[in-house]
């Protein structure tokens, strides 16, 4: 694996970001788990997401629908059909599956056995509900989040009282089995998506889509996502997935290569269309002031929790030769600074006595500490000398180093060293507050 990666996995699991799943077992084939500070993470990602559609857009609002929904629906939804599914071939003797292009010649990669006919196999995952385990009672795990959104179209239409054009948004997990998870949490069998759905006018689809791009792009730009590893490929005809009247994919330049992380789609109206058929209920759409009738077109936006982050992750990584740390303790090694943009960062602040056997600044630390973690996230720190826990909090992508010295004890002043420029400034802690504030709200 390329050098970066294992750099991220390596620092991602020392620092609590990203875990194996249970590993104490011997993990568990591509599923992480998200430690203290992932979990931190993930949680403002998703956050920016939700804010960024529900607050800055007029006419979007959200829906938590769930996983385990009526199998009609992937039936509706050609889930359940052919195209859902990877062209597999099956060892006779390991009964390992292969992707039809992975194999070379006719004989099982692992075991040598001999490898049966090609055959697609379904991505759904399959569970049972209820007490009995026949074919009545089977259920999937949704592998989509968005057909949770087209089921309530009705719903949240009439509920919300909404006119075309209006959007749904959601965030949820969805579980994918797929045959080559692989790249760290690039691509997972359980994964949560970040969808938002425009419903429009069908003359209105391109206008839309061509809107949306534009917007899911710039919202990775304002993220800090360098330019130069981003790029809208529009997918041809041939290649689209089978419900998209046209289809761009965002990708990301990962080490390992360029790989999708957003999907916009337009969905035409194979969705409402196709579960108005199934259900027999009417999802058309009436608009009063034209008296007419018809399914709305839907503008899809779709990205994956994990692998968007994963992006954050990448991007963020900073070497920095020789170290860049200036303290008279420092020792001149490479040092690693994760430029997470503030809103994403896990950490904002961490609160550092210049010395640990002092009581009296040990104290005034502490209270330091106490102010700000209701608000904010934040560590505190008191081990090793004060250039190591800079590079510690680097490391991690904290924001501001809080230093309580001698002279805080004189003044009630502290320092506050900001990550990227490295200028320390002094703040009253009277005024510590306000200035986190205004910084992070800029
Ligand atoms: P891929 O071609 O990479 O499998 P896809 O085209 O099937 O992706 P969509 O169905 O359009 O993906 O899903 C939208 C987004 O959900 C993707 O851009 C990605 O960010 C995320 N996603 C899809 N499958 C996975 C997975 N197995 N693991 C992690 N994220 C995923």
């Amino acid at each position: 694996m390329d050098d970066t990666i294992s750099k991220i996995i390596s620092l991602t699991k020392r620092r609590g970001f990203i875990f194996p799943s249970s590993e104490i077992y011997g993990g568990f084939g591509s599923s992480y788990d998200f430690g203290p500070l992932g979990v931190e993470m993930k949680r403002n990602l998703k956050q920016v997401w939700w804010s960024e559609m529900i607050n800055n857009h007029e006419d979007i609002v959200g829906l938590d629908a769930a996983i385990l929904m009526n199998p009609k629906v992937w039936q509706a939804s050609g889930h359940l059909a052919a195209g859902f599914a990877d062209e597999l071939t099956e060892c006779q003797k390991c009964k390992k599956r292969f992707k039809k292009e992975d194999k070379e010649k006719d004989v099982c990669p692992e075991c040598g056995g001999k490898l049966g006919q090609p055959r697609k196999f379904n991505l759904m995952m399959k569970t049972f509900v209820g007490p009995v385990e026949d074919e009545a009672s089977i259920a999937y795990l949704r592998a989509e989040t968005c057909q949770g959104i087209y089921v309530n179209f009705e719903n949240i239409r009439s509920s919300m009282r909404k006119k075309l054009p209006f959007g749904i948004a959601q965030i949820g997990k969805s579980f994918r089995n797929e045959i080559n998870p692989k790249n760290f949490i690039f691509r997972t069998r359980e994964f949560e998506q970040m969808e938002m759905q425009w419903f429009c006018n069908p003359k209105e689809a391109d206008k839309w889509f061509d809107y949306w791009k534009e917007e899911r792009v710039n919202w990775y730009l304002r993220l800090g996502i360098d330019k130069k590893d981003l790029r809208v490929i529009e997918i041809d005809k041939k290649d689209r997935a089978h419900y998209a009247q046209r289809q761009a994919d965002i990708e990301y330049r990962f080490p390992f290569g360029w790989g999708e992380i957003e999907g916009i789609h337009n969905r035409g109206d194979w969705d409402l269309s196709n579960h108005s058929k199934n259900s027999g209920q009417d999802l058309r759409y009436f608009n009063e002031e034209v008296n007419e009738k018809y399914f709305p077109h839907i503008i899809e936006t779709s990205v994956g929790v994990e692998r968007s982050l994963f992006v954050f992750l990448v991007n963020a990584y900073k070497e920095i030769k020789g170290g860049r740390t200036t303290t008279t303790e420092a020792v001149k090694e490479q040092e690693v600074v994760m430029k997470f943009d503030k809103n994403i960062t896990p950490i904002k602040a961490i609160i550092l006595p210049l010395v640990k056997n002092n009581p009296k600044i040990v104290a005034k630390a502490k209270e330091v500490y106490k102010i700000i973690k209701p608000k904010f996230s934040c560590q505190y720190d008191q081990i090793g000398s004060i250039g190591r826990r800079y590079r510690r909090a680097d490391e991690i992508g904290v924001i501001f180093a809080l230093t309580i010295d001698f002279q805080t004890l004189e003044d009630n002043t502290i320092t506050v060293r900001d990550r990227d420029t490295m200028k320390q400034e002094r703040i009253k802690i009277d005024n510590l507050m306000d200035f986190i504030s205004e910084k992070l709200n800029n």
